[in-house]
């Protein structure tokens, strides 16, 4: 399912063809996406929007119209974003809404397990809803080992599921959880209260280093996320320990094992992430 990098993969490649334009027609074909409100209801209410800025905040992309009002898209599982010019869209059974620009070109939703939501806040509104959800942004100068460390106090959960928490850091998911904790050497087991401090700078610049990474590589095609373009990103050729079960540890050779953990698979080295020491 896309995470940070995937989603800010989405938001640069969509900036420039957004920004200043006006959303001329609307069209909201799975009532899933915007419920518990109407599609055509939405629909007429974005259309005849101008785009100020196309923001990110965790997993969520941040449409900003000229009118204070934020249209929220939430990828879920499957769901991804197309932009094409006009006439370029193809047939597609899986497309749920889509966007005529005023420069008509299209920009397409489509989503096959339609978890995915489109959500119209407006301007009052989006600092509280966001607010409640989504904690620090780990690309941003705040993120520091002393705010993780304060997110994390206490817990006695593992840190899989600490960190999947998107109160506790802001975008991280299933595969890029795996890919910090064995950067940082740190067992997906552990519990997360129990970090000292140079285990705590560790986890910090390892979420840091594991998020760049897929956002240099355009993201992780898995399954069905794609760019705006068409193409899929190249994160999955590089990853250190997801998916990976039974091939070399990149930095001690051992094979990765698989866990479940907080519902998940969870891929880890057994040499070089341990539970204790
Ligand atoms: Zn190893």
């Amino acid at each position: 399912m896309p995470e940070l990098p995937e989603v800010e993969t989405i938001r640069v490649a969509l900036e420039p063809h957004l920004v200043g334009r006006t959303f001329e027609r609307v069209e909201i074909n799975d009532p899933r996406l915007v419920r518990p409100f109407e599609p055509l209801a939405v629909a007429a209410e974005l259309e005849g929007e101008r785009v100020a800025a196309l923001d990110r905040r965790g997993k969520y992309l941040i449409v900003r119209f000229e009118s204070g009002r934020v249209l929220l898209i939430h990828l879920r599982m499957t769901g991804s974003l197309r932009h094409a010019a006009t006439g370029e869209l193809g047939d597609d059974p899986y497309r749920r809404a889509v966007v005529r620009l005023d420069d008509g070109s299209d920009v397409a939703y489509r989503d096959v397990r339609r978890f995915g939501t489109w959500h119209l806040l407006e301007p009052h509104e989006v600092d509280g809803y966001l607010g409640l959800r989504v904690g620090d942004e780990p690309l941003e100068r705040r993120f520091t080992a002393k705010r993780l460390g304060e997110r994390l106090a206490g817990r006695r959960a593992p840190l899989k599921a600490a960190l999947l928490d998107q109160r506790t850091v802001a975008g991280l998911g299933n595969i890029y959880v795996d890919e910090a904790l064995w950067r940082a050497q740190l067992h997906p087991l552990r519990e997360a209260g129990t970090l000292g401090a140079d285990e705590l700078q560790r986890l910090t610049r390892a979420i840091r280093e594991a998020l760049r990474a897929g956002i240099r590589r355009q993201g992780a095609s898995l399954r069905d996320y794609a760019q705006p373009d068409g193409r899929r990103g190249r994160a999955q050729e590089r990853f250190r320990v997801y998916g990976r079960e039974g091939e070399p540890c990149p930095r001690c050779g051992t094979p990765i094992e698989k866990i479940r953990s907080a519902g998940r698979g969870t891929w880890y080295c057994p040499s070089c992430q341990r539970l204790s020491r």
